[in-house]
């Protein structure tokens, strides 16, 4: 059974005022599955108060404590994996390994940032004068503003929010219209943990509107976004405008560099696992194979391999390992994609077609020799599809993985040390894993440069986002 999702605003899960509701759709049936409630400025002014008042009394409770309640919240989520995955399925499209592998990262996520809590260490300058203490300390920032996207229902929130919780601060997140359910069971996850009235608040409604009342409002004092480069350029701007804190993780365009020397069968093999993985429709997912011309055909028929051998269905379903795409707009991006890609003279070495005429399913594409003017090419494809071309020597594969504006992640594969050294020098990115899938755990950075964004989400780093630091200058009396 899917629910109904409500607000959840000082500490109460309630309706909006209005009254009004958003239908929502399973993107593997295309049938209308529940209703959500639909926030508009009323609603948003109470979340506000509450914010402020939230974030009056979560910022007195010892880090200690609140390290103890987020723990709590983390092993509800792991006790609760099994009921919220299938919610997840149903409203977003992944299947039910994936969805319950999120949540249980998810609550990794909240005992990594419970840990933290308890670091938010400061300092102590050595004085020029005797009896002159300089401190250096950390302050929560203040009430948060966060939107996050559809694509990981409950990890794109739980980063912002624990790292936010863990400082100190309470929050306003404005999750996902289209995949509302899962996320509200991590918010209750947060709320039976004992988490105070107030601190944490969801709405939803129209992004646009949200965004442009609670930015510019001065009971916020922080921004994160997760979403398009597009919409993050106009939410920074208007940060800017008011002189918020912002933390932005945008868009990417992976390249993975394939060299003569790699293990070019795992490579292929652990590639196409981590391409299709919820239908391409990450922001970290592979996307520009460029491989060394040595290697080049052997790589395209085991990734052509890989990618032949998923079973694309419902995720409900037992033995689907893709499932349907999150929306409709994603069915139709990748059928522009192909179309353009054929004009431009791409081979399409397997997939390129809508599966069905229910709900969003997309063959799993690969498409080979496509030139840098081809639309898939420039812009995020956010879908199951894969462009492999060949390159010649180092220089030109760095050229290419540096052409676009992007940079978020990016990918290679070399049995010489030598090689890894300069490619991890020499790609504009926010990370790169070098022989194996080594991102997005809680414990290590995450976050791009260039027009993918900037902060960090993960690692040591990503609570900095949540603080203020303060300087007291103290002679000892
Ligand atoms: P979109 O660009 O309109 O929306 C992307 C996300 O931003 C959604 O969650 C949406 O609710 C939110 N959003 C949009 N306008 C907003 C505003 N004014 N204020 C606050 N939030 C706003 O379109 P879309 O069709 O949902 O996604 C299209 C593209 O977005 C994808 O192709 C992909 O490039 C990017 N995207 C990136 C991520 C990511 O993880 N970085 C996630 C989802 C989508």
């Amino acid at each position: 059974m899917y629910p109904n999702t409500q607000l959840f605003i000082d500490g109460a899960w309630c309706d909006a005022a209005s009254g009004r509701t958003l239908p929502i759709m399973n993107p593997a049936t295309g049938k209308e599955i529940g209703r959500l409630a639909h926030a508009e400025k009323a609603d948003l002014d109470r979340a506000l108060e509450a914010a402020q008042k939230g974030f009056a009394v979560w910022r007195k409770i010892s880090a200690f404590e609140r390290s103890k309640i987020m723990r709590k919240a983390a092993n509800l989520m792991r006790d609760r994996a099994d009921a919220i995955a299938p919610l997840m399925t149903q409203e977003q499209g992944k299947t039910v390994a994936e969805a319950k592998m999120e949540i249980l990262a998810g609550a990794d996520t909240i005992d990594w940032f419970a840990e933290e809590a308890r670091r938010t260490y400061g300092r102590v300058i050595p004085a020029r004068a005797e009896g002159v203490y300089q401190l250096v300390i950390k302050e929560p920032v203040g009430p948060v503003a966060a939107f996050t996207p559809w694509n990981f229902p409950v990890n794109q929130i739980v980063r912002k929010l624990s790292a936010a919780l863990a400082a100190g601060c309470s929050i306003i997140i404005k999750a996902p219209e289209e995949t509302p359910a899962s996320p509200a069971e991590l918010i209750r996850a947060y709320a039976d943990a004992g988490v105070p009235a107030g601190v944490v608040n969801l709405v939803y409604g129209v992004p646009a509107e949200i965004s442009s009342y609670l930015i510019p409002h001065p009971v916020i004092r922080k921004i994160s976004f997760t979403g398009s480069t597009v919409v993050g350029k106009q939410l920074a701007a208007m940060a800017g405008q008011h002189m918020k804190r912002v933390t932005m993780e945008l868009g990417g365009h992976a390249p993975v560099i394939v060299f003569d020397d790699a293990d070019v069968e795992l490579a292929a093999k652990t590639m196409a696992g981590s391409k299709y993985r919820n239908a391409g429709q990450v922001c970290v997912s592979p996307t520009r194979f460029l491989v060394q011309e040595g290697v080049y055909n052997k790589f395209v028929d085991k990734f052509v391999e890989a990618t032949q051998a998923l079973k694309v269905g419902n995720g409900l379903e037992a033995g689907v390992t893709m499932g349907s795409l999150a929306n409709p707009r994603r069915t139709s991006a990748m059928e522009v994609n192909v179309e353009d890609a054929q004009k431009h003279g791409g081979k399409v070495r397997t997939g390129g077609h809508r599966i069905g005429k229910e709900g969003n399913f997309f063959e799993p594409t690969v498409i080979t020799e496509l030139p840098n003017d081809a639309k898939a090419m420039n812009d995020e494809p956010f879908g199951p599809m894969a462009i492999v071309n060949p390159f010649k020597t180092f220089d030109d594969a760095i050229k290419e993985a540096n052409r676009l504006p992007f940079g978020l992640a990016a990918y290679a594969w070399t049995k010489s040390a030598k090689t890894a050294n300069a490619v991890a020098n020499a790609v504009e990115t926010g990370m790169i894993t070098i022989n194996h899938l080594g991102l997005a755990i809680p414990e290590v950075p995450f976050g791009g440069v260039k027009d993918s964004g900037y902060g960090t989400e993960g690692g040591s780093e990503a609570i900095e986002a949540y603080l203020n630091t303060k300087f007291v200058s103290q002679f000892g009396l």
